[in-house]
């Protein structure tokens, strides 16, 4: 039988030669008889666009996979995700976490694999990913040999896809959560796959400005803390989840840091509070989850981050350090800044502009899919 084919429309075939990796629904005007998660040839009228999986049910209804007509079997996704982990080799020396593979950015549509020692954890995100799981697995045994493979599907977007939600220890055996480097990791019930992974190499780098009194707010199992303690008086670690506290204080007691205080808590309520209560900070570490989730919605989003960036201005002492993130891809640099600018201006302070940074290099951003480049972590002077 002759492969099937998506027809896409002027706008579709616009993105495609434009390299970003997937067509929405409403630009694709014809497709025959191909079923959720087979691999179709996408065309625009007569002419040969390339290769891509197909979900109707997805508002992603295509994801790129190649330009050519070649054969896309084992030996395809072989040679890809051996070109993502080669990619990394200079990162895997010095660090025992790391993400191999970043779906689209590393031409793996909805693929995502972490390496945790010798442990590794992936999420198959689209119908069509999930359809070559069990060649995956085999490749990534063939390739990294692990001790442990583990399955993290629970993310609501598999529901988008029509997939079921799912986790578990699919081979080898490991004791959980698992200690890395002085850390403790929950693969199957933390965030994310276990660790935030993209935001490593900014952890070291707001060792190197953090210092006194420090407030690491939305501190998850305490990244940032961690790496700031050693260089701090005393690090107050704020989150609303009971269980990542947990881990941060195993964390602590390990690496015998005795002075991160772990608090749970909103984190707008603790900035209110200490700011009723006229606490003063040094260095205020702002980690947020994504306030902005879609572009249709900014005005929500935005609120709330000028809100906790206004609040943590006005308790610095002056000359202290803001490092402030965002991980809401539609929160653009360009509108980051303006709402930097607003809430400086509302606080009364001036900001001197340290550092822009993004995610780690093992998270690469595909310059021709903006949605790669999500995480913004500005290292600000409050003066
Ligand atoms: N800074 C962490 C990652 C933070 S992720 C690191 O570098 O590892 C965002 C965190 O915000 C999550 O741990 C989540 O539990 C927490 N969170 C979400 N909403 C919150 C709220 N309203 N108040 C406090 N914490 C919140």
């Amino acid at each position: 039988m002759p492969p099937a084919k998506a027809v896409i429309n002027p706008k579709g075939e616009k993105r495609v030669l434009a390299g970003h990796p997937w067509i929405f629904r409403s630009d694709v005007v014809d497709s025959d008889q191909a079923e959720p998660g087979d691999i179709v040839e996408v065309f625009f009228k007569n002419r040969f666009l390339g290769q891509a999986f197909y979900n109707p049910r997805s508002q992603i209804t295509l994801r790129l996979l190649t330009s050519k007509r070649e054969k896309i079997d084992r030996v395809f996704w072989k040679k890809r995700i051996e070109a993502a982990i080669s990619g990394r080799r200079f990162i895997r020396q010095g660090r025992h976490a790391v993400r191999l593979i970043f779906g689209e950015a590393d031409f793996l549509p909805s693929l995502i694999l972490d390496r945790y020692d010798e442990a590794l954890v992936f999420q198959t995100l689209s119908a069509g990913m999930e359809r070559w799981k069990d060649d995956l697995i085999q490749i990534f045994e063939e390739l990294l040999n692990p001790k442990a493979i583990i399955e993290r599907n629970d993310p609501p977007v598999r529901e988008l896809e029509g997939l079921v939600r799912q986790k578990g220890i699919v081979r080898g055996g490991t004791p959980i959560p698992f200690e890395i480097s002085g850390i403790f990791v929950d693969p199957l019930e933390g965030q994310k796959t276990g660790l935030f992974l993209d935001q490593a190499e900014n952890h070291l780098a707001a060792a190197r400005y953090a210092g006194g009194r420090v407030l690491d707010l939305f501190c998850y199992q305490g990244g940032f803390s961690l790496a700031v303690a050693g260089a701090a008086h005393e690090v107050t670690a704020v989150d609303s989840s009971a269980p990542a506290l947990n881990l941060l204080r195993q964390n602590s007691e390990r690496n015998e840091m005795r002075n991160i205080r772990a608090v749970e808590a909103n984190g707008f309520d603790f900035l209110r509070e200490c700011q009723e209560k006229r606490e003063s900070f040094d260095t205020i570490i702002l980690d947020p989850p994504p306030f902005v989730r879609d572009r249709k919605n900014l005005t929500g989003g935005v609120r709330g981050y000028k809100e906790i960036n206004l609040r943590a201005m006005k308790i610095l002492n002056p000359g202290g350090i803001l490092i402030t993130c965002s991980c809401s891809q539609n929160f653009t640099p360009s509108l980051f800044e303006e709402t930097l600018k607003e809430s400086s201006r509302d606080a009364k302070r001036s900001i001197q502009v340290l550092e822009k940074r993004g995610a780690a290099p093992d998270h690469p951003v595909l310059l021709t899919f903006p949605e790669s480049a999500y995480l913004q972590c500005w290292i600000l002077r409050v003066i």
